[in-house]
């Protein structure tokens, strides 16, 4: 039982005592993205005990018995993606979606959650935040896939995002009010700070990893203004604070300036999409180390779409029109400003599984591949507060790793087409055979 166990520092690393008894999984890649350094390795073996990374060594090692070798010296290896902005359990459908709300239910959207969660794992994501569900069908989603017994992504859920009343994230917006009523703070609407406090210890409750507010308008919900400002100061105030208590960052759907610049001044922890952000905004992002999460193809799919005669209600499309074709310049000057970057695609307006998209708009708008795959692997870590565990390959780590095939820093297009993924030290997908 314990003959194949041997110590690290016989492979010349110092920080763990023993590779477990089944032998390793040495993965031999050709190059490797570590998520840390601005420059790759070439040669290197990955040594993966369980669900940890135990070491990186110069070479490719030859396996000891027991040990499984992974055959990845024609590849790019790098750390697990992470999307920092999904809806796992729906997606955009043009008019069809707005009926959703009346037509579909818990168990629907818990379903299609597992079968987009598949996709995104697929698609190289072994971590993502979730921000915003319907019925807490997140909660249970990412309960399901820690415990194993559905396949997706590490999940890091907001639940149901907090609105105002009117706002962007009222699941009643240009309902009927005989069928809809008049929701309050435990469906995430709420007036003033006693509503404020309810709604993140509502979500506490639920089950929510982190908090997601919709501090402005925004583009697909059935109401006139993109991003009017929708939160007061004491609002936010009280949303952050007791976030705070309870341990849980803030996410902030925002386009208009006015209500970003409110968030950002209470002391929230990211900007999503950002639209109208100008210089003033992002200097004031700088001073309080916000960080922001562009969303560029959400953007691009709208302004898309918005083409198309009734694909959106008369009341979106012209928001879509406007608001959308803007976040690829934001995103380009929030970048040249030094402002931080997370990775995110806003998935579930465009389709789970697209998500590498983003790269190649990211590396279209000025970024370097390589700071576009760092926003997606260290930054996403840094926001998320887990970068003691993910975010980059490194000793004692957890093994969440994706491959692709040839050298993403020539060509991002390869963010799209990852053949190799790990998470926790499982193979999900590996190369044809
Ligand atoms: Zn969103």
């Amino acid at each position: 039982m314990t003959s194949l166990r041997r110590p690290l520092f016989a492979l010349g690393f110092a920080t763990l005592t023993h590779l477990s008894a089944h032998g390793a999984t040495l993965i031999h890649a050709g190059t490797l993205i570590d998520g840390q350094q601005d420059q790759p390795h070439q040669r290197v073996t990955v040594i993966i005990d369980g669900n940890t990374i135990a070491g990186i060594e110069a070479g490719y090692r030859q396996p000891a018995k027991g040990d499984d070798v992974i055959d990845l010296k024609d590849a790019t290896l790098m750390p697990g993606l992470m999307d920092m902005h999904t809806h796992i359990s729906s997606q955009h459908n043009g008019a069809r979606s707005y009926m959703e709300r009346f037509t579909l239910n818990e168990a629907d959207y818990a379903i299609n959650g597992v079968m987009y969660a598949e996709r995104t794992l697929e698609a190289g994501f072994t971590t993502i935040r979730n921000l915003g569900d319907s019925h807490n069908e997140t909660v249970a989603l990412r309960n399901a896939i820690a415990q194993g017994k559905v396949r997706g992504p590490r999940i890091f859920t907001a639940a149901k995002s907090i609105a105002t009343t009117g706002g962007h994230a009222d699941p009643t917006n240009g309902r009927s009010a005989d069928l809809m009523g008049d929701p309050g703070p435990r469906q995430g609407v709420i007036n003033g700070i006693a509503d404020a406090r309810k709604a993140v210890r509502q979500r506490y409750k639920d089950g929510a990893d982190l908090i997601k507010i919709t501090a402005t308008g925004g583009v697909l919900s059935v109401a006139k203004s993109g991003q009017n400002p929708q939160f007061m100061d004491d609002e936010l105030a009280a949303i952050v604070d007791t976030a705070k208590d309870y341990g849980m960052k803030v996410a902030v759907h925002a386009h208009g300036k006015e209500g970003m610049e409110r968030a950002i001044r209470a002391g929230v922890d990211s900007i999503e999409h950002g639209t109208y952000m100008d210089d003033e905004t992002m200097a004031l992002m700088k001073k309080h180390g916000t960080y922001y999460v562009p969303t560029v193809m959400a953007g691009n799919w709208v302004a898309e779409k918005a083409k198309i005669d009734g694909f959106f209600p008369e009341l979106v499309r012209p928001k879509a029109a406007t608001i959308g074709p803007l976040i690829l310049d934001t995103f380009a000057r929030a970048h040249k400003a030094g402002v931080k970057i997370a990775f995110g695609t806003d998935s579930g307006v465009s389709a789970h599984g697209d998500n590498g998209l983003e790269f190649k708009l990211m590396v279209d708008a000025g970024m370097s591949p390589m700071e576009a795959i760092r926003s997606a692997t260290w930054h996403g870590a840094q926001l998320l507060g887990e970068s003691a565990r993910l975010g980059s390959v490194e000793s004692g780590k957890l093994a969440d790793l994706v491959a692709v095939p040839g050298n993403p820093l020539e060509d991002i297009t390869l963010m799209q087409k990852i053949h190799f993924v790990m998470k926790d030290g499982t193979v999900v997908k590996a190369p044809d055979a």
